[in-house]
């Protein structure tokens, strides 16, 4: 991709996220890659959560990567950033969400993917004892995964974390439990303490390339992608439209244009099913 080839991008990340992101902008874009020594992610909020993240994840992605390139003087930047929860549609399953952001200044690009996913250890809860801390650790692949102690599950006082052995992890409930009463125990979300999170980085960044991958008719920039789903798949009885997705809007940040294409998966038709009229 000739827009990024041999520029300098700067990786606006604290803990060791670029080890998945900085080889593959090498590789695949021919970037030169800027590691960040210096720059205070943490400021931002962070999932150790002394600091609790007061925007929404992209807005908060968005002036990360912006204060990371300033701070750098660069004028490409990334930035990625993770959510953790219940998932949006199954019941009580545990899922990450992470949104990779590109923001290129010279020419007024900002490119975003994300990915859901329920490959995550997310977890915490309240702990009475070392056997419970024993079962906690083993469930959360303790110790390749990191632990967070705190005194409370939030507007807690007390963060104690890194520990990287059962001893280390043990040594430091003792001193939650004697300094506040209580545990609380919560899976460290950080990358570098968490590879199946930087796995799931790693999955987005690959996104993120297939998307500038795609160039616009055109004017040729990377990134022609999807803007909007439109409804109005007819339904297959009574051919009046539904609320499904009938084509989804491509557009180009640059030249503004768009084109409508048909569902990808190939559906002309909805069932009776989800039709107002058929079925009120
Ligand atoms: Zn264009
Ligand atoms: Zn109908």
């Amino acid at each position: 991709m000739d827009f990024f080839k041999g520029r300098t991008v700067f990786i606006a990340s604290m803990h060791g996220k670029e080890e998945v992101i900085a080889p593959l902008l090498e590789k695949e874009l021919g970037m030169l890659v800027l590691k960040n020594k210096t720059f205070d992610t943490d400021q931002f909020g962070t999932f150790s959560g002394e600091i609790e993240r007061s925007l929404s994840p992209l807005d908060t992605l968005r002036k990360k990567c912006l204060a990371g390139m300033e701070h750098a003087a660069c004028d490409i930047g990334i930035a990625t950033e993770g959510s953790f929860g219940p998932h949006p549609f199954l019941f009580s399953v545990p899922a990450h969400e992470e949104i990779m952001l590109l923001i290129d200044r010279k020419h007024e690009w900002e490119f975003v993917a994300k990915t859901l996913v329920t490959d995550t250890n997310f977890q915490g809860r309240t702990l009475d004892n070392e056997d419970a801390l024993r079962a906690f650790a083993d469930e959360v692949q303790f110790p390749s995964h990191g632990i967070l102690l705190k005194d409370q599950a939030s507007n807690f006082q007390l963060v104690l974390k890194d520990a990287d052995s059962m001893e280390e992890l043990y040594r430091q409930f003792k001193q939650c439990q004697e300094m506040s009463g209580t545990v609380y125990a919560e899976t460290d979300m950080r990358a570098m303490r968490n590879p199946t999170r930087m796995k799931v980085i790693e999955q987005v960044c690959h996104k993120l390339l297939d998307k500038l991958n795609c160039p616009c008719p055109n004017c040729h920039s990377p990134g022609f992608d999807v803007v909007e789903q439109l409804p109005g798949l007819p339904c297959s009885s009574c051919q009046m439209p539904t609320a499904s997705i009938l084509v989804e809007r491509f557009a180009c940040q640059s030249c503004q244009y768009s084109v409508d294409k048909n569902r990808r998966d190939g559906r002309t038709f909805e069932d009776p099913m989800y039709c107002s009229f058929c079925n009120p």
